[in-house]
């Protein structure tokens, strides 16, 4: 399995974990889009919001719960919780994940928010 992300919850690659529990893991975005940028991803290897099952519910559930807890724990009054899915919505690493953004001081920086990974030449004109 060559999954980054797969690698990251197995401790097979070094990541910035800051939070941990219940199969679910958060750790720093590598490439930042935001001031504050962390990942949150289920252990279990799903490809995307688009694969989801009937049985993923507690799951997905405990990714949204682990994002909330980790942005009381930094202290963030507001963010963003995004799910990029399918090449088309910009998600580059077929593993499930939870982008938490946050930390702009200006209200113009969230409203130019980029859209991370996303591929150029998948917009039509
Ligand atoms: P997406 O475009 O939604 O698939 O987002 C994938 C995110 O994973 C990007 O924001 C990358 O910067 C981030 N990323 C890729 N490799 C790593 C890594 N080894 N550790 C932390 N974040 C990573
Ligand atoms: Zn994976």
């Amino acid at each position: 399995m060559s999954c980054v992300f797969c690698k990251i919850a197995k401790k097979e690659i070094v990541s910035e974990i800051a939070l941990e529990s219940g199969g679910v893991i958060a750790f720093k975005d590598i490439r930042p889009s935001a001031p504050v940028h962390y990942l949150v991803v289920p252990k279990e290897h799903i490809e995307s919001i688009a694969h989801l099952q009937k049985n993923h519910s507690e799951m997905i559930s405990k990714v949204i719960f682990t994002a909330k807890e980790l942005a009381a724990q930094l202290g963030l009054k507001g963010y963003k919780l995004v799910f990029n899915v399918g090449r088309e919505g910009g998600q580059a690493i077929d593993h499930l994940h939870l982008h938490l953004l946050g930390g702009w001081s200006k209200k113009a920086d969230i409203e130019h928010l980029p859209h991370p990974g996303l591929d150029p030449a998948l917009i039509q004109e």
